[in-house]
């Protein structure tokens, strides 16, 4: 096994990794600080698919009252209400730095403003974009300033465990497995942050990009640390259908085509939203997505399984200028946006819920930080279009400023429990010393098996289905083993992997799920349909010791307003 020791160890390169990996250098040049990446550094990841934009109040009338009202609002009042008021704040600094620090070039308007568009749930137009292409502009001059920095990089080396000392008080770094040669890495690291993304690939229909397996979630859960809000699992309602046999099936066209009257239709041919909101295509992404799978369980679906999007109605010239990258997109699978259908199903987008933090970015288990998608409680029950960049820049920076002086104040290198790290090792060769067998069928059942019981709308007696189901797979898979001869990039091995991890987190959101009894933006039970009880909102919290799961709930601290207030009317008095 390889050995490395660096100060700061970062997991990840998206919005968070990097901001966290240039903050941390600015903060303190000599430390020694890596970056360990599934993928290659700038091109992996969810922020490099950013298409909307990015929320920040910048403009005249609009606040971070405002942003913050909307976020608290869209997040049906289960937000951590300090993080989301870093998130808001914050974001006003963050974008600025990437414009004038980083060279970002956004969209701008005839008077040399940045040009903020409409996001669904927001009272203010406030999304700052570059096209329908904003996250490849973020991350390619993030991923320039960290090579220009010569901070250390380990690509294609995926994080396996979290291995803590001897007292099991303090991390002592991350076993790695380093993709291109099979070879088990431990890197010891005096601060880790932990910033994989997340991301709900364990459903049928999905966006985010193929490396994101909840593997930083599966960590923390094996590190005994707390995960909250799990139930909260976002669905976009409008993801590509393009056939079984392309990754593209599921990724994303853009809210913005709703919001400039893209009218969706079943299978008949007939407009729907209207029977399910009078705001028709134009309601909230969990609203339009229920809708949506209402239609198909009524079996109201196209020659593909799901529904279409339109824009002929509209002028072309208008669809082509605004929604140019969408337009290619749709070329490249053989679907005609400006003048033809375009068939759509609600898909797996975003995961609310994940590691519970403060507002430095600490967690309960010294020595490791969390920062992005892998972090919980700053959305609560449902995320704004355009706040998903603007949490993981956030605090991604933060972390990079904090990590640094903690290190000083508190850092050591500690020596690494070798059971845990023999236990770790044993556990990923597992699959090394048995017969191989199908993982891909049991990556099919689980995607089924989550669409179908723990997915738009729930009940008591889906989720406790998906116990079972659930139970059933993990010890298929098990079971199976994976062609050991060749450890370098056996994509078959890590696969294997993945699905342990999207296991046991998918069993974590079935937890939370069936704990929570009422409904809440991403969170429909069918047999609690109703909102309750806002004002005694509680959050779930998920941990899983020596193989078994427990929930807990806390109490929301409405440390800024409370259900029925606004700090606008505040604002408005002072
Ligand atoms: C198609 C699409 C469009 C979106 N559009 C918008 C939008 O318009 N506005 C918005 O605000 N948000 C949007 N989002 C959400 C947004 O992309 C994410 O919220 C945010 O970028 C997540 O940033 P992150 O740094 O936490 O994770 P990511 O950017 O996803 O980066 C995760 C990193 O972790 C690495 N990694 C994963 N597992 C491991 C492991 N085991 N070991 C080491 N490294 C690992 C990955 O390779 C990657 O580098 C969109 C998401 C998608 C999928």
């Amino acid at each position: 096994m390889r050995q490395i020791k660096t100060d700061i160890l970062i997991l990840g390169s998206g919005g968070a990794g990097l901001f966290a990996a240039l903050h941390a250098h600015q903060a303190n040049p000599d430390l020694s600080i890596t970056v360990g990446v599934k993928g290659l550094l700038g091109k992996c990841g969810c922020t490099r698919m950013v298409q909307g934009g990015y929320n920040v109040a910048l403009a005249e009338g609009d606040s971070v009252e405002r942003h913050f009202m909307d976020t608290i609002e869209g997040g049906k009042w289960l937000p951590d209400q300090d993080l989301a008021w870093t998130l808001v704040s914050v974001a006003v600094e963050r974008i600025r730095e990437l414009e004038n620090e980083l060279g970002c070039f956004f969209d701008r308007n005839p008077d040399g403003t940045i040009h903020q568009k409409a996001f669904a749930g927001q009272t203010f137009d406030r999304t700052v974009h570059k096209g329908d292409l904003t996250g490849i502009e973020i991350i390619n001059r993030l991923a320039e300033q960290v090579w220009a920095r010569g901070i250390n990089r380990l690509e294609e080396h995926r994080a396996v465990e979290f291995v803590k000392n001897k007292a099991g008080d303090a991390l002592a770094g991350v076993l790695m497995i380093d993709v291109r040669t099979g070879e088990f890495v431990f890197v010891q690291a005096q601060a880790v942050l932990l910033g994989t993304g997340g991301g709900p690939t364990m459903y049928k229909y999905h966006t985010p990009s193929g490396d994101k397996t909840c593997d930083g979630m599966a960590m923390a859960l094996r590190a005994g640390l707390t995960l909250r809000d799990m139930e909260m699992v976002q669905f976009h309602p409008t993801g590509l259908i393009a056939g079984p046999d392309t990754r593209i099936t599921g990724t994303i066209i853009e809210e913005g085509l709703r919001g400039v009257g893209g009218q969706l239709l079943n299978g008949a041919g007939e407009r729907f939203m209207q029977n399910y909101d009078p705001r028709g295509e134009r309601a909230t992404r969990d609203i339009v997505s229920r809708g949506m799978y209402e239609e198909m369980r009524a079996g109201k679906v196209g020659p593909r399984g799901g529904l279409y999007i339109t824009m002929r109605h509209l002028d072309p010239a208008m669809v082509r200028r605004m929604f140019k990258g969408m337009v290619e997109r749709c070329a490249d699978c053989g679907f005609d946006l400006v003048s033809g259908l375009v068939d759509v199903v609600p898909t797996a987008h975003y995961m609310m819920g994940g590691v519970a933090f403060k507002t430095d970015c600490t967690t309960d288990l010294p020595g490791l930080f969390v920062a992005g998608e892998d972090s919980g409680g700053v959305h609560g029950a449902n995320r704004l279009g355009g706040n998903g960049v603007a949490n993981s820049t956030v605090f991604g920076g933060i972390a990079g400023d904090v990590m640094p002086g903690w290190v000083k104040a508190n850092g050591a290198f500690h020596e690494p429990d070798q059971h845990a790290l023999d236990a770790a090792i044993a556990r990923c060769r597992a699959p090394l010393a048995k017969p191989a067998g199908d993982v891909n069928a049991i990556r099919e059942a689980l995607y089924e098996l989550m669409w179908d019981d723990v997915g738009i709308i729930r009940d008591a007696a889906s989720l406790r289905r998906a116990e079972s189901r659930l139970d059933e797979l993990d010890a298929r898979l098990d079971g199976i083993g994976v062609e050991s001869g060749d450890l370098a990039f056996n994509l078959t091995w890590h696969d294997w992997l993945n699905l342990k991890n999207l296991v046991l987190v998918s069993k974590s959101i079935r937890f939370a799920a069936i704990a929570r009894e009422d409904s809440r933006g991403a969170h429909f039970r069918a047999d609690f349909p109703a909102v309750r009880d806002l004002e005694n909102s509680h959050y779930t919290c998920v941990t899983w010791r020596d193989g078994r799961f427990a929930i807990t709930t806390k109490p929301v601290v409405f440390s800024r307003v409370k259900p029925g207030e606004t700090l606008l009317k505040k604002e408005i008095a002072a």
